[in-house]
């Protein structure tokens, strides 16, 4: 089997396994740019093992993932490490911003640790947030900011270096449904503006509805849902 034409990223037949838990049991997954994909399933089902073999974080025992046609599982530490940082974002359930630097400073940081000079990452910066409607925040640290603007603050600084894939596990998992909702609204309108696949991962219905598509998994299987239009 090849990877569906045009997908971005595709993985074939994943296995994982941990000790004598099957987190993977031949999981395939695809997104193509500019589209959102929800990966659904309850907990336990092998939906974190799956985005972290996509991004490379977690290597599978055996199958195949496909990057801009590039095999991830067989690249060197040093290639994937640069995959992550230069066209992977990352968004937790928990904003996991940096607590003693302001929300620009924190946007900034890909940036910064890309080699942009301090002047053009926070300028980069405060334009992302003024997208994200959290430009008033600019100033402030992640500790005097609520939930929802520190998750804003996230997507912001997961979208800062352009990613050409976003992803996303349970972003929303720790906001009430106003502002999980309005997170997911100004994250999809932004990664679907840039191109950006989305690999979206989520317990909750709710949440899946801003995708193009869902895969639900079940006992470390995908299946595909398509969704009738
Ligand atoms: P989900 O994200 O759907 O909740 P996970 O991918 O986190 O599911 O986990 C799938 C299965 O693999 C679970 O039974 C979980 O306990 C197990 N698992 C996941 N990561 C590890 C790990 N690092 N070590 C041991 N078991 C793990």
């Amino acid at each position: 089997m090849t990877a569906p034409t045009g997908s971005l990223l595709a993985a074939e037949r994943l296995r994982k396994v941990y000790g004598q838990t099957v987190a993977l049991d031949g999981a395939d997954f695809s997104v193509h740019p500019g589209e959102v994909v929800a990966v659904l399933g309850p907990s336990g089902s092998g939906k974190s093992t799956l985005l972290h073999c996509l991004a490379g974080i977690v290597p599978p025992d055996s199958g195949s993932i496909t990057y801009d046609g590039q095999e991830l599982t067989t690249m060197t530490d040093a290639r994937r490490s640069a995959l992550r940082r230069t066209e992977f974002g990352f968004v937790f359930q928990f904003g996991q911003l940096v607590p003693e630097l302001t929300c620009v400073e924190n946007v900034a940081l890909p940036l910064r640790l890309n080699g942009t000079s301090r002047k053009e990452a926070e300028r980069a910066a405060l334009g992302w947030l003024e997208r994200l409607e959290v430009d008033g925040l600019r100033g402030k640290r992640p500790g005097e900011v609520s939930g929802g603007q520190g998750q804003r603050v996230a997507v912001a600084r997961a979208l800062v270096t352009r990613p050409r894939v976003l992803f996303a596990d349970e972003p929303t998992g720790a906001l009430d449904s106003y502002n999980g909702e309005r997170v997911m609204e100004l994250l999809t309108d932004a990664a679907r503006s840039t191109d950006a696949a989305v690999v979206l991962v989520t317990h909750e219905a709710r949440v899946a509805a801003y995708s193009d598509r869902e895969i639900v998994v079940r006992d470390g299987r995908s299946r595909d849902m398509e969704r009738a239009v």
